[in-house]
């Protein structure tokens, strides 16, 4: 496949985008939650579900060495994506939660004591959030929370205050899916590894919108989901440095993780079968795979540009409607808006805007503690993907002072 360098040719490959709902050509803006999925993606999904299929690593077989082949493939992928060092630092999972979930039993169950502390921020989804909960709660521990100020940008100024000797984890969003701003997360994981602590990024969004160099980013840990970018439902990696996975005890116990079982005592199997308990969604971490090469497939000089314009285009328009406020505004924006409108419940809006054929998320977006902290009970949110355009945009904005003309 050439560099795909044009919208139009872009949209053809994600025959999604044709839908009519409602009675209108669908626009799609909620990408934050979850995206389109190319051709290229699904194809190679109902091909191993019509017959690449054998189960991985475990039969001498044609149909499982083939399978066997496009999972191992695939964490290659994953590998040379993100500039990880190893493929046994990639590890599968169902999704960025999973890993959140992973790293908190498992690190957290074996490093976090009495009185130690984890430090989130305040703009964290509940998946950085309630696990690490859960383990601090069976340790004895506590979550230390790094605020963000009133346009939601971190309060990195305080971060010498945070990182006291009981801070044994960071955990940190390198991109709100509320605020859809870029992190300093280089800035944070030079000041955490300074003390001597280790740093886990969850990029369930950052990997999406950003060139991720796990290597130049530093950081010890990071996880995405393969739904947000293009790739199969129920996929996702977590990355971890191989020294500090080995550390680790594993998650999950069953088939595949194990190198002898006894019933006196099991030996576990190496990096990364340690962590892959039973049968893994092979088929759609395949699928992620073929998600990253279509991803790599987009010229990234029209990418960059796109997303440019998208953003500009919407916070001109939005900056217009009367009493609409955004939330998350600064440097490093990606095209995520969260926003209200005063007076205006925002799942009235959403559903007014679902009648005219536009998909966009309301409430609390998983993340309740950040959209309290700005004094909200919910929130709208438009979040865009390369395949959208100008066009949409300008439909979505008309549809929206519509919407709020009908409901003042
Ligand atoms: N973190 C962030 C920043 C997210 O945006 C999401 C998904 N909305 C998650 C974590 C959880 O991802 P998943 O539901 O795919 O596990």
């Amino acid at each position: 496949m050439g560099l795909i360098r044009n919208l139009n040719e872009l949209r053809e490959h994600f025959p999604a985008l044709k839908q009519v709902i409602n009675g209108r050509k669908i626009v799609y803006f909620d990408n934050g939650a979850t995206t389109q999925k190319p051709l290229c993606v699904t194809s190679l999904v109902n091909m191993m579900n019509e017959g690449i299929n054998g189960n991985i690593h475990r039969a001498v077989h044609e149909l499982s060495a083939r399978s066997t082949e496009l999972y191992e493939g695939a964490r290659e992928r994953v590998r040379k994506f993100i500039n990880a060092q190893y493929p046994e630092e990639i590890i599968f999972t169902s999704g960025t939660t999973a890993g959140l979930n992973l790293l908190a039993s498992s690190f957290g169950g074996k490093f976090l004591n009495e009185g130690d502390s984890v430090l989130l921020t305040e703009a964290e989804h509940h998946s950085n959030i309630v696990p690490w909960q859960m383990v601090c709660e069976r340790r004895g521990a506590k979550l230390k929370v790094m605020p963000v100020d009133e346009d939601g940008i971190w309060r990195f100024d305080l971060i010498e205050r945070y990182l006291t000797p009981d801070v044994k984890i960071v955990s940190v969003a390198h991109i709100s899916n509320v605020l859809g701003l870029v992190n300093p997360v280089e800035e944070i994981v030079s000041a955490a590894h300074k003390k001597g602590i280790p740093v886990i990024l969850d990029g369930a969004q950052g990997i999406v919108h950003e060139k991720v160099d796990v290597r130049k980013l530093g950081c010890d840990f990071y996880l995405f989901s393969g739904h947000k970018l293009y790739g199969p439902t129920g996929t996702g990696v977590l990355y971890g440095k191989k020294a500090l996975l080995e550390n680790m005890p594993p998650w999950l116990g069953g088939g595949d993780m194990v190198d002898t079982v006894t019933f006196e005592k099991t030996t576990y199997a190496a990096l990364p079968l340690k962590f892959e308990a039973g049968t893994p969604n092979f088929i759609g971490a395949a699928g992620m795979g073929e998600a990253i090469n279509f991803t790599e497939s987009v010229s990234e000089e029209f990418l960059r540009n796109h997303e440019k314009a998208l953003t500009g285009q919407m916070l001109e328009g939005l900056g217009k409607i009367d009493g609409l406020r955004i939330y998350g505004t600064g440097k490093g924006k990606i095209p995520l808006f969260s926003f209200s409108v005063e007076g205006i419940h925002p799942t009235d809006l959403a559903m007014l805007l679902d009648k005219m054929g536009i998909a966009v998320r309301s409430g609390m977006m998983c993340a309740e503690p950040l959209i309290r902290r700005f004094g909200c009970h919910g929130l709208l949110r438009a979040s865009l993907a390369m395949y959208n355009t100008s066009e949409e945009i300008d439909y979505f904005l008309k549809s929206l002072q519509r919407a709020v003309k009908m409901l003042t």
